[in-house]
């Protein structure tokens, strides 16, 4: 470290759903993104895990409860995955009088967040790779990211460590290393091909 600050060699974007680090390298934005929104909330007891379908219900994905028990406390999670106002459509839900009907609290304002269902189209530059849901590596039927985070993180620090070895950490190299030359694995999560679904 000099009084210019530190030198870095390589660097891993893992921050997840901020995007303001790809958008300032010039790597874009995911290619599809979905809205979700979920609350936790005393209810009825249950043994039911649930599913709802339809456009007025979720357009373009579904809502699902989970019942669980805090303590001796019944509780249910609820969610929404969907296009648009996912908070919108989750209040529309939990209003519906055969949901409210279990409910035994306030559902209180509800976890939001972006998912993103398709990566970047470039997820490695000069001395960089991005990883996890930064690089837009999430399931595409659910959004669910947290096997390919890991499976990502993994592939990066193999390419990163034969970068190193290899003395290369430029983009040509880090692109055919993480993305064509690992079998099928780094290829299905988009390093070099910005599709994960394939
Ligand atoms: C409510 C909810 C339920 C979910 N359920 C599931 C599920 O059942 N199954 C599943 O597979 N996935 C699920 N997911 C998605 C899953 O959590 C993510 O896909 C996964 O955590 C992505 O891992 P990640 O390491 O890329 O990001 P994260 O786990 O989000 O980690 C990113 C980290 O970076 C840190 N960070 C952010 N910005 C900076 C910065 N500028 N500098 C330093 N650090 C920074 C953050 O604080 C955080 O610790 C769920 C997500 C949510 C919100």
């Amino acid at each position: 470290m000099g009084p210019e600050g530190i030198r870095i060699l390589a660097c891993g974007v893992a921050c997840a759903v901020r995007y303001r680090f790809e958008r300032g390298l010039g790597l874009g934005l995911p290619g599809q993104v979905i809205h979700t929104a979920q609350v936790e909330v005393d209810a009825a007891p249950s043994d039911t895990v649930e599913l709802h379908f339809g456009r007025r219900v979720a357009p373009d994905g579904f809502v699902w409860s989970v019942p669980l028990r805090r303590g001796e406390q019944s509780r249910l999670k609820v969610g929404v995955m969907a296009r648009g106002d996912a908070g919108a459509h989750l209040e529309r839900f939990l209003t519906r009088p055969d949901v409210s009907a279990r409910l035994l609290g306030d559902p209180g304002p509800p976890t939001r967040r972006l998912l993103p269902l398709r990566p970047l189209a470039k997820t490695y530059a000069d001395r960089l790779l991005v990883v996890g849901d930064a690089g837009g590596f999430t399931k595409p039927t659910t959004g669910g990211g947290i096997f390919y985070s890991l499976l990502t993180a993994s592939l990066a620090a193999d390419t990163l460590l034969e970068g190193f070895g290899a003395g290369r950490l430029d983009e040509e190299f880090l692109e055919a290393t993480s993305g064509a030359g690992r079998s099928g694995s780094a290829r299905s999560c988009g390093w070099g091909t910005g599709c994960a679904s394939s």
